[in-house]
């Protein structure tokens, strides 16, 4: 319910300012016609004996157009049906300009009558479309005002002007009564099916707007989700970490025979534990800093760094684990490519990414590690000759928890972190990540940072 009156709030503010658009379009529209005709004067192109009433008519146009424009400054905030009446009286006094031209440009010959047409197809759709049955009004309007010029002239109200005059009264009559009867006509013609439309097209722009809003509220639920989630994870990885550590520190003390004799059997079983509780205790660490990277909140410290001595720096740290495999690590670095990053970070990157090629690459395999500048981005890889990944998993693999399981091998499990927060990271520095491989031949992470400029 609360979701159904916010929206149609929301709505009814919209069809306001969408008025309160209209009705200043209508505003500039105007003084465009007033400097219009005012060329038109200047030039000569009126005839000397419509001059008064052509000028009188563009002062009349221009006085009322300031009256409308002096009140859209000092009125600023409009409910609707202030809106609606101040645009019904502005294009009342539209329709009085229009009868005036029409009576100075040949009265019953006058091409002219189309403007009333103009203005109510204009109404119809642009100002009213809300409370569509307005059109009606300019209609009525226009033919109340069209018809009363054309009797109130031939009755001898006002003088007459054109080649209807010329025609006996009998005849002249008659010609008044079809053009009113025919104009009438089209008027009301017109404003039906403007009224028709208009309405259908209000319909269906109040479901779109229905359907937006709905979607905008999901979404906007969704976010609220993931934001619970988020600090679901973030408190839970946070809680579970100390009692992990003192649960590791005393099976230490257990292992190493601080508390008493130990056996070999009781040993290799502490050990087991120890190397599960650092490994939930890793997983721990890696889901509290992927909730702060994917909120954003995990703070940088960007300094500018050589990424060739970050590359080295975490083949240094696992070169140990790489001897163990007889892997063997090759460095492509000609030259120095400064960017401007949290040097811990990227190195973390490095990290996750070659100690996943050692875990992917058979024993005597080789990885290269290579850093590489075009014009503005710096570029880096890490690439082995292991196992290879299936195309279709390229994307799968950097979203969390995901690992292909069908191949890796139980030792080899991670926890299916490590990739996220490695897009994570980089994406937190403006670059992307991407992998290229071809199954059971190799693979190659990629990433790219922007650049600093070089130093002279
Ligand atoms: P994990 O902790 O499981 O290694 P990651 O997010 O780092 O988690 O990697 C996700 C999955 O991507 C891994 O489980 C593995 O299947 C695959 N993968 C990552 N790096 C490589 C690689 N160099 N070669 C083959 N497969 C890889």
């Amino acid at each position: 319910m609360a979701i159904v009156s916010n929206y149609s709030q929301d709505e009814h503010q919209l069809i306001i300012q969408d008025l309160k658009n209209k009705f200043s379009w209508a505003l500039w529209s105007r003084y465009i016609i007033a400097a219009f005709a005012i060329v038109l004067i200047y030039l000569g192109l009126i005839s000397d004996a419509y001059m008064q009433y052509s000028l009188g008519l563009v002062t009349f146009l221009i006085t009322y157009n300031i009256i409308a424009h002096i009140i859209s400054l000092v009125k600023t905030k409009y409910s609707l049906w202030q809106i609606t009446t101040l645009a019904i009286i502005f294009q009342v006094f539209d329709i009085i300009s229009i009868t005036v031209l029409i009576y100075i440009t040949g009265w019953l010959d006058s091409p002219f009558w189309y403007l009333y047409l103009v203005l109510i197809v204009f109404s119809g759709f642009g100002m009213f479309s809300y409370y569509s049955f307005t059109v009606f009004l300019i209609a009525i309007c226009s033919a109340v005002f069209y018809t009363g010029l054309l009797f109130s002239a031939y009755i001898g109200i006002f003088p007459l002007y054109g080649p209807s005059f010329n025609l006996t009264p009998n005849e002249l009559l008659i010609s008044i009564n079809n053009k009113a009867v025919f104009t009438l006509a089209s008027f009301f013609i017109f404003a039906s099916t403007i009224y028709y439309f208009s309405k259908l097209l209000a319909e269906h722009r109040a479901e779109l707007s229905r359907k937006n809003y709905e979607l905008l509220k999901t979404m906007e639920e969704m976010k609220d989700i993931d934001r619970m989630k988020d600090e679901f994870v973030s408190t839970a990885s946070h809680e579970l970490r100390t009692p992990l550590s003192v649960a590791r520190e005393n099976m230490s003390l257990i292992k190493d025979g601080v508390i008493g004799d130990v056996n070999e059997q009781q040993k290799k079983l502490l050990s087991t534990s120890l190397t599960n509780v650092d490994r939930l205790s890793g997983i721990l660490n890696n889901l509290l800093d992927l909730s702060k990277i994917e909120s954003r909140s995990l703070d940088l410290f960007p300094q500018i760094n050589d990424l060739g001595e970050m590359a080295k720096k975490a083949i240094e740290l696992l070169q140990e684990k790489a001897d163990h495999k007889k892997i063997k690590f090759e460095l492509y670095c000609p030259q120095p490519v400064n960017t401007l990053v949290d040097p811990d970070q990227i190195l973390r990157v490095f990290i996750n990414l070659i100690d996943n090629a050692i875990k992917y690459t058979e024993k005597n395999g080789k990885i290269t590690i290579g850093v590489e500048s075009t014009d503005n981005k710096a570029i880096a890889y890490v690439s082995d000759n292991g196992k290879g990944i299936p195309k279709k998993d390229f994307s799968r693999i950097f979203v969390r928890f995901s690992r292909l399981s069908d191949f890796d091998e139980p030792a080899e499990k991670g926890s299916g972190l490590g990739l996220s927060i490695c897009r994570g990271i980089v994406e937190m520095h403006h670059g992307k990540i991407w992998v290229e491989s071809e199954f059971g031949k190799g693979s190659k992470f990629i990433f790219t940072l922007p650049k600093v400029g070089e130093k002279k």
